[in-house]
């Protein structure tokens, strides 16, 4: 039975009587859908396909006005009830994670959930399928903090609204802090022994806590998150995903990334638990005592970003395991950019600097070389440094060999940096979509258009280390997984890039005004010569 929130509020307030409260102005809610039949809109995870023809003059507005704001389809998701119904019973998912055993012994969780400028029915569906779908027994308290939010709504209503919910307490940063120390913030509030960390844009599924629970209760060092499954921004549909991936990194930007699953034990099932070197970052829990014993985040990163990947290191590195668990899931809103920003800009590269500098010993000069800039004010690492030593925890290199053992470094190059054309100021640039190579305009700051060349002649992208560039005959430059086979001879004297395998021999050609790279016999054309340097860092 659903409740009515408006009955439950009412109810709090004659709780405490007639008091100053009732003669102030009453605070209006934005409209939202507390409640609606199984065939409402959006029901069961099914998208909300908005026909923007047909809408009149003040929702159009409405509609175009939830893009700018969300860069995601409010008004698709102000149509769906914010406790729509998720039922996955009939799934093989569901079938197989229902007969699973947990332990007897799962502590408490504090849900904690920062936000900044969340649209309110997508953070009232948040709020509301964690009360919804957790065993209240394991739920100690949900915690949401505003980051220096400014949209009204999240303001008066917002306090008003989880008043009147249990269990729910809201915080505010004095200024906008960014995602890391917003959570630090909620952190330093939670009074259980257990935190599960969660983005403002989600919605949990039936089942999705006990398991992460079981993880920590089976080992502290245990830090399991989620399946993340989509929330289409476009439609808001949500449906459960499969197992299939782990997390994983990329020497550019240092970001995660989603690499393919094998597991070496032939008793783990499809639904068991997989270890992964890394974590997406938004959704996981930790048990309360090891996050504060590896010295909880960098309170000294701003904004979004970085955190991710220092928590994942450090986790291998001092004891500790990543875990995917494939029985619990929870949807999110993707977007391909964030409509939040941060004052001075992106703090992504000053952030990972700082992991760079604390976590990857020698190796950090990988991401390093991906940006042809200089590292610039990264602040003071230091204490940071000192945590480290303090923990005695293993080595970068010990982590790439034992734990990401699928991130290629790129050792044995000998050169490294632009692969520039003679004939025109254009640059051989990764897609980093199934290895895809384009000429580009060169843009002079690494990234994407920084390359290896190994000594057996294979030449990688910073952007995808594991894959080799290939000659395709008749024409083609084809992306392949690397087999350490041989590849290509630079001459630096001819500044042709010539296939080692091909008879007549294969070189690598641009042409005039066409973004696609082509393999062709050798000639003199000057669409075939490169410039291909030691990059030599400033
Ligand atoms: N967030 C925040 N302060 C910030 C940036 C982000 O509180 O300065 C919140 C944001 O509202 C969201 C979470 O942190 O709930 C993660 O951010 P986002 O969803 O933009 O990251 P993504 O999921 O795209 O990685
Ligand atoms: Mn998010």
């Amino acid at each position: 039975m659903y409740f009515d929130l408006k009955h439950v509020i009412r109810q709090k307030q004659t709780l405490f009587g007639k008091t100053e409260d009732s003669r102030r102005s009453e605070v209006v809610f934005p409209p939202f859908v507390a409640d609606s039949p199984p065939d409402g809109p959006g029901e069961f995870g099914h998208g909300v396909i908005i026909d923007e023809t047909s809408l009149s003059e003040e929702d159009s507005r409405k509609f175009k006005d939830g893009w700018k704001k969300n860069f995601f389809n409010q008004y698709a998701s102000d149509k769906i009830s914010v406790r729509r119904r998720i039922d996955e019973s009939d799934k093989d998912w569901f079938k197989q994670c229902s007969k699973k055993k947990y332990r007897p012994d799962m502590r408490a969780a504090s849900v904690i959930v920062c936000f900044h400028n969340e649209a309110w029915t997508v953070l009232l569906r948040t709020i509301h399928s964690i009360l919804d779908r957790s065993p209240p027994h394991l739920l100690k308290e949900i915690i949401i903090v505003d980051d220096g939010s400014t949209m009204d709504h999240l303001k008066e209503p917002l306090a008003k609204y989880v008043s009147a919910l249990d269990k729910v307490t809201l915080l505010r940063t004095s200024q906008m802090e960014g995602l890391i120390r917003a959570r630090l913030l909620g952190y330093s509030k939670a009074t259980g022994s257990v935190l599960v960390f969660l983005d403002s844009h989600i919605e949990c599924f039936p089942g999705w806590l006990e398991p992460l629970l079981d993880r920590i209760a089976e080992s502290p060092y245990n830090v399991p998150y989620p399946m993340i499954d989509a929330i289409s921004k476009r439609s808001f549909s949500l449906k459960a995903i499969h197992p299939c991936c782990v997390g994983t990194f990329k020497w550019m930007f240092l970001v995660f990334a989603w690499a393919s699953y094998h597991s070496d034990d032939p008793t783990k099932g499809l639904y068991d638990p997989m270890k992964s070197p890394t974590m997406p970052g938004g959704l996981f829990a930790i048990d309360k005592d090891y996050f504060a014993k590896l010295g909880t985040y960098d309170d000294q990163m701003n904004h979004w970003g970085g955190e991710n990947m220092e928590l994942s290191f450090k986790v291998w590195m001092c004891n500790g395991t990543i875990e995917v668990i494939p029985c619990s899931h929870v949807g999110h809103v993707f977007r391909d950019q964030s409509p939040i920003k941060w004052k001075t800009g992106s703090q992504l590269v000053r952030n990972s600097i700082r992991v760079a500098e604390v976590w990857m010993d020698s190796y950090r000069k990988y991401y390093y070389d991906t940006f042809h800039s200089k590292l610039g004010d990264y602040g003071d690492v230091s204490e940071r440094k000192l945590l480290r030593k303090r923990l005695k925890c293993k080595d970068f290199g010990w982590y790439l060999k034992n734990v990401a053992k699928e991130v290629q470094i790129p050792e044995n190059h000998i050169i490294s940096g632009e692969i520039r054309s003679m004939a025109a100021p254009v640059c051989l640039e990764s897609t980093g979509v199934g290895g895809h190579v384009m000429i580009k305009p060169c843009h002079g700051v690494g990234y994407d258009q920084h390359w290896y060349m190994l000594d057996n002649g294979e030449i990688r992208s910073a952007h995808q280390t594991s894959l080799c560039y290939v000659s395709e005959t008749p024409v083609l430059v084809a992306a392949k997984s690397c087999r350490g086979e041989k590849g290509w001879i630079y001459t630096q004297d001819k500044t042709l890039m010539v296939d080692s395998n091909s008879v007549p021999q294969i070189c690598l050609q641009a042409s005039p005004g066409k973004d696609s790279l082509t393999a062709k016999p050798c000639n003199s054309s000057p669409w075939q010569k490169w410039i291909f340097e030691n990059y030599v860092k400033k």
